[in-house]
């Protein structure tokens, strides 16, 4: 048994003066351990919290300039970077991320490699192969299909490959030379194929969706999670709140265009429809607090100086626009858990995956505490 001494855990249900016991991958006391234990971690002064999660990262992209550059590359390239990629987000502290969109088996193969041990890092949950309309969003990584019986043929593919979610493609990019919204690809009829076909395995869905028609066809449709949301308007915001579909933000990839600008290389008309997309997202964010849209986080990271081991930067970029440290807390924690479908995530419990970071400071009075983790533990092991 290993012993975290001495520290305040910080989760979802509350602060608590609490040693924290670790035995075998699991929580097994929090509280006053008095036992002699095999490891005595000295905690105090610090902040123990879950490790968080991302719902929505690519293992195949490292943050480069042009994803588009990675299509060209071997199959075992993408392995060794996903490989890469999950050691980065271990490091920052994250246990837990889900792969929304690569080629064939890659994260899903990532998902067994790290459950046997084969690779340290996060737990990974994978779609398989995003579900885009023929000529589509991401279709060079995607699988193609149109009409209810081709996209339910495609999401079945998925699921018969071990899929843990569907991930399919409701509106084109933002970015997209031309055109101005992320205008609807699927349609409502396929999302429900979509949603109809997932349910078979009760897996949930993630629908890509930045314009508003797209976002509503996704809620309609009862797609589980609207990924990025850019242009939600109040309606759009009231249908999720009152369906329950939650919102993943990824504000550090619209951020990390912008930021980055036209000195890093990205088309200019890439970054000034990033500006204005991020002007969008910033009133989607209100119009979510307004109506009680459910939140979980998910960075996109991989794409353009979106950095795997940047992830934590996310809870800043929430709180800036308006979310408590409180919630976004919860978001990175219990409600990205909850949408990813996993029991034992995301909270400092007895019964629970010890998968643990300690802190410094205290993430409730200053968000950017997730960013630099005194230690990372996964599945009991310190690995930070
Ligand atoms: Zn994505």
């Amino acid at each position: 048994m290993k012993v975290f001494r001495g520290g305040t855990v910080v989760d979802a249900t509350g602060v608590r003066d609490a040693d924290v016991a670790v035995e075998d991958g699991e929580i097994v006391s929090v509280g006053d351990a008095s036992d002699d234990p095999d490891e005595e971690i000295d905690a105090s002064g610090q902040f123990v919290a879950p490790g968080l999660v991302d719902a929505h990262v690519h293992l195949m992209m490292d943050g480069r300039a042009d994803p588009g550059e990675v299509d060209s590359d071997s199959e075992a390239t993408l392995a060794y970077r996903a490989a890469a990629n999950l050691g980065d987000a271990l490091d920052a502290g994250v246990t837990t991320v889900r792969d929304l969109g690569a080629p064939g088996s890659l994260a899903l193969d990532a998902a067994t490699a790290v459950e046997r041990g084969v690779l340290e890092g996060p737990r990974v949950v994978a779609c398989g192969e995003n579900v885009v309309m023929t000529g589509g969003h991401g279709h060079w990584f995607g699988r193609e299909a149109d009409g209810v019986a081709e996209v339910k043929k495609a999401v079945r593919e998925q699921l018969k490959r071990g899929a843990d979610v569907v991930k399919c493609m409701a509106t084109g990019g933002v970015l997209t030379e031309g055109a101005l919204t992320g205008a609807p690809e699927l349609d409502e009829a396929e999302l429900e194929a979509v949603v109809d076909a997932a349910n078979a395995k009760r897996v949930p869905t993630a629908a890509h969706a930045h314009g508003t028609a797209g976002i509503k066809n996704a809620v309609r449709a009862g797609i589980s999670s609207v990924e990025h949301g850019t242009f939600m308007d109040r309606e759009a915001a009231e249908l999720m709140a009152d369906r329950g579909t939650y919102w993943v933000p990824t504000a550090k990839a619209l951020y990390g265009i912008v930021e980055a600008g036209t000195e890093a290389g990205i088309p200019e008309f890439a970054v000034r429809k990033a500006e204005a997309a991020k002007d969008a997202w910033a009133e989607a964010f209100d119009h979510a607090l307004d109506a009680g849209v459910p939140i979980a986080m998910g960075t996109d990271a991989g794409t353009p100086f979106n950095h795997h081991g940047d992830i934590p930067e996310e809870l800043e970029l929430m709180v800036d626009h308006g979310l408590s440290e409180e919630a976004a807390l919860e978001a990175a924690t219990v409600n990205a858990a909850d949408l990813l479908g996993l029991d034992g995530v995301g909270t400092v419990a007895e019964g629970t995956h010890a998968d643990l970071v300690v802190l410094d400071a205290d993430p409730l009075d200053d968000v950017t505490a997730w960013q630099s983790p005194a230690r990372v533990v996964r599945r009991g092991t310190v690995v930070r």
